[in-house]
């Protein structure tokens, strides 16, 4: 018989998102409710803006004609976006990342997870907690934790607590760990970093030699100007800092698809035998063997992100979702809700009635307001005690939401 890959076995059962279906939809069948309100994966609603909608159309039909036909494109992505990205998101704010330290893929979620085929076995692991699942699990699946222990969480990995004792930013760890995952704005806490303390985990990497995994996602829903919006804005960085973005949250791409990840030029890692690699070259190897690029229609699309129609739109679908937010935000704290997040991430964290747990407050929801969330349990030990509601969606929902909410 064939063998499987048994790390698979060791991955807690039920992942998050369908236990939520499964529970809402006992619910939709024993009650005939209909008037469920989502708040809770995140995922935009709001349609394409119409510059990356036409600018896709337009390439769709140039691949039609014998002229503008095009097969495989380069692995790495078309000169023409990585030199938007790099120009637009990073020297504009004063970073000095090059269009060939941009390699295009179609998503964040891939990139930080097969990241980890460049990276040895034996590094120490460190997340926060709670924590996107997606960096927990990968680490599972490629056999670099134990057995997941009675409490949810794995043998081998470091785990940082977000709480609200450091008001959901992560502490330095005092012994060495060599892969740290931050992610800033936070999902799904919706806390920032400020540039001082990302610089002390800069510090903490370069004197370690250890590497950041910087996730930022959330980058352009950051409303503070003072907020980093790039790892590479804080000097050394570059030394010890790949960073993940995606064009899913800021132009709605969840569907479409485009993401890219930045590993600088200079950033080494080292061989069992001590000698330096640089991580730029395995990662190109690896794109170039296991990736063949990102359909020419779509990288069309993200490049439409960067013209002048294109950045008002997506800066009209963030002050749509923040709006949510802040709405949403006051109505809970004016009903006596403990709230955080919101301010500078399309996600409210909400501290979670005293007597109840996050799938206690989950069910109360559900039941009583129709309204579903995501429970902060689902993220982690310590996201025990919260609940994450997400402000992708429409302006009528939301208010409807807070409006069933404060009346339960
Ligand atoms: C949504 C999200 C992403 C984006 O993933 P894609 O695969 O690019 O859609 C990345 N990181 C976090 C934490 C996210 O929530």
């Amino acid at each position: 018989m064939v063998q499987v890959n048994e790390n698979y076995l060791k991955l807690k059962a039920g992942y998050l998102f369908p236990e939520i279906s499964k529970r809402v939809n006992t619910y939709i069948q024993a009650n005939n409710s209909s008037s469920i309100i989502k708040l809770g994966i995140g995922d935009v609603t709001e349609p394409l803006p119409k510059a990356c909608k036409d600018a896709m159309s337009e390439a769709l039909n140039e691949m039609g004609t014998e002229k503008g036909f095009k097969g495989y494109g380069p692995e790495q992505g078309y000169p023409w976006l990585r030199e938007k990205i790099a120009e637009n998101d990073f020297q504009s704010r004063g970073c000095q990342i090059s269009a060939e330290e941009i390699f295009v893929s179609d998503g964040s979620k891939c990139d930080s997870s097969n990241i980890l085929d460049i990276l040895g076995d034996q590094n120490l692991i460190a997340v926060t907690d709670p924590v996107y699942p997606v960096y927990v699990d990968s680490n599972v699946m490629t056999g670099r934790t134990g057995e997941a222990l009675k409490n949810g969480t794995y043998h081998g990995l470091t785990y940082i607590p977000i709480n609200e004792d450091n008001k959901f930013l992560p502490e330095i760890p005092t012994k060495k760990v060599d892969i740290i995952y931050l992610c800033f704005p936070n999902n799904p806490t919706g806390a920032t970093i400020t540039k001082k303390d990302l610089k002390k985990w800069i510090d903490y990497a370069n004197f370690h030699k250890s590497l950041i995994l910087f996730d930022a996602a959330y980058e352009a829903f950051i409303q503070d100007n003072e907020l980093p919006h790039s790892i590479y804005e804080i000097e050394g960085a570059k030394n010890c800092a790949i960073e993940f973005r995606s064009f899913s949250k800021n132009a709605g791409f969840t569907g479409v698809r485009c993401a890219y990840t930045v590993v600088p030029k200079n950033l080494m890692g080292a061989d069992s035998k001590g000698e330096k690699v640089d991580l730029w070259s395995l990662w190109n190897r690896r794109q170039c063997t296991k990736f063949n690029g990102v359909s020419y229609v779509v990288q069309r699309g993200a490049e439409a992100v960067y013209s002048l129609q294109g950045k008002k739109e997506v800066k009209n679908l963030i002050d749509f979702y923040m709006e949510n937010a802040r709405i949403m935000k006051s109505k809970l704290q004016s009903t006596g809700f403990k709230v955080h997040g919101g301010d500078n991430a399309p996600y409210i964290w909400i501290s979670v009635p005293d007597h109840m747990t996050s799938w206690d407050f989950f069910d109360h929801l559900l039941e009583k307001a129709n309204v579903v969330g995501t429970p902060g349990s689902g993220f982690g030990l310590a996201g025990e005690g919260f609940f994450r509601l997400s402000a992708f969606n429409s302006r009528s929902n939301v208010i409807n939401a807070m409006e069933r909410i404060i009346t339960i």
